[in-house]
């Protein structure tokens, strides 16, 4: 199996350490500032069963500039590409106005999305399900994988469910 996968979020949500954990080594830009990762990145994962390319695409964000613009049609543009897109959100932070907005350009695409809850180290696992909830309200996601891309944790249930799409 093999294929090209992009990871979508707003600014902060974990993409970066994402990637660099499936991937095991320090590709992408990784910072606490927004907008630092400006171009796609990609990284190729490799095990016995499968190979994904994946995109480590610039956030997409509500329009502050031509440059906003830019990115904006860059990492739309790479969605329509892949075999499945990875939406990442930031559990600890809950539903907000940045993760809505992506969430309305998902809506136009073909393309599978996976609905990653990322930081569950830092909720109380009762936390997790009506937040589910509210994001189920909004789009039917394709699968939902909670997970710390810190730690690792659930990292290779999300490969798993990502071979599905492969
Ligand atoms: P990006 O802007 O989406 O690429 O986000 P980054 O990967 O740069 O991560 C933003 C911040 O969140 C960094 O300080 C990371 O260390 C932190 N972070 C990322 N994933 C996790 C996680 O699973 N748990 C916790 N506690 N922090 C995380
Ligand atoms: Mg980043």
């Amino acid at each position: 199996k093999s294929g090209f996968v992009a990871i979508v979020g707003r600014p902060n949500v974990g993409k970066s350490t994402l990637m660099n954990h499936i991937i095991g080594q320090k590709i992408a830009i990784m910072s606490d500032k927004p907008q630092t990762t400006r171009n796609k990145i990609h990284g190729v994962y490799t095990s016995e069963t499968m190979q994904i390319v994946f995109l480590d695409t610039p956030g997409i964000h509500k329009r502050q500039s031509k440059l906003g613009d830019y990115m904006n049609n860059t990492a739309l543009n790479t969605l329509g590409e892949v075999e499945a897109v990875l939406f990442l959100v930031d559990a600890s932070e809950g539903l907000g106005g940045g993760d809505r907005f992506i969430i309305e350009r998902l809506k136009d695409l073909r393309t599978p999305v996976i609905l990653v809850m990322n930081k569950i180290d830092r909720i109380e696992p009762e936390q997790l399900l009506p937040l589910i909830e509210e994001y189920r309200k909004l789009h039917h996601f394709s699968e939902i994988v909670p997970i710390s891309a810190k730690l690792g944790n659930n990292v290779s249930t999300l490969l798993e469910q990502i071979g599905k799409y492969l």
